[in-house]
């Protein structure tokens, strides 16, 4: 079970376990904006994000990715592989939104022919800025054949993904991933897959069923968690 705390995060805490090779992770309700400038808490979050996360990380699983995924322990912990983050925040869109929109000045919405792929350095202290896999490599973030990989799982899981909340009459516009390195220095997913990192979109309606509401404020923040959970419950 839970021994220390080694890492608290906006919406994580992560412990060790007895297990050198496990960790729990514990998913709150907090939540942040704009790079900690907007704080908030959203009710119930961190049950829908843990179990949704868990539940789309099991799907991959089976579809051949591998994930950091080890078991759910309750509404809001769940036992990880521990892994090294490789610190670069991978961004893959289908459709034109947020920053992406503002840094081309482009409307938002308009659907791509192909997805794309962008890297940031995780780096709070300097906001997280966009690179490209040079820069990745000459600061020595990743190996070659890591970017390699990392770039093939990242277009794998916008296909399942994309595949699996189609079937739930949600358009998937861009997600967020993280990966990290196990001890034997293979690269699995890890973080978490929720409304927190994804934008989800009503296929019908185009109404916003993620974190964009509380960005935006644009109310209906829980109502929108729990409307993406019970489609995922009643799909997955
Ligand atoms: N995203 C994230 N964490 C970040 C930045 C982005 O999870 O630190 C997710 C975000 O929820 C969205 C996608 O990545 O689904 C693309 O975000 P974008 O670059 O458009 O940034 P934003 O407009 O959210 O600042």
């Amino acid at each position: 079970m839970k021994k220390e705390m080694i890492y608290e995060g906006k919406a994580k805490k992560v412990w060790t376990t007895e297990d050198p090779e496990q960790l729990i992770v514990e998913y709150k309700d907090d939540a942040t904006a704009f790079n900690g400038l907007k704080k908030g808490t959203i009710s119930g979050k961190g049950v829908i994000n843990n179990r949704m996360s868990n539940a789309l990380m099991k799907r991959l699983e089976r579809a051949g990715i591998p994930t950091h995924y080890v078991e759910e322990l309750s509404e809001r912990e769940t036992l990880v592989k521990r892994v090294s983050i490789v610190p670069l925040e991978v961004i893959i869109r289908n459709i034109s939104a947020g920053s992406f929109s503002q840094r081309y000045g482009v409307e938002e919405g308009i659907v791509f022919d192909s997805p794309t792929i962008e890297f940031s350095y995780k780096n709070d202290a300097l906001g997280d800025p966009l690179l490209n896999t040079y820069h990745a490599r000459a600061l020595k973030l990743a190996t070659e054949e890591e970017i390699e990989t990392i770039k093939d799982y990242s277009f794998r899981i916008n296909e399942e993904l994309k595949a699996f909340w189609k079937g739930c009459g949600v358009t998937l516009v861009d997600f967020k991933l993280e990966f990290g390195r196990l001890s034997d220095g293979s690269i699995v997913l890890a973080d978490e897959i929720s409304p927190d990192t994804s934008r989800l979109w009503d296929s019908k309606t185009g109404e916003k069923l993620d974190k964009d509401r509380f960005r935006r404020d644009l109310g209906g923040v829980e109502e929108a968690y729990q409307e993406i959970m019970k489609r995922l419950e009643e799909n997955i």
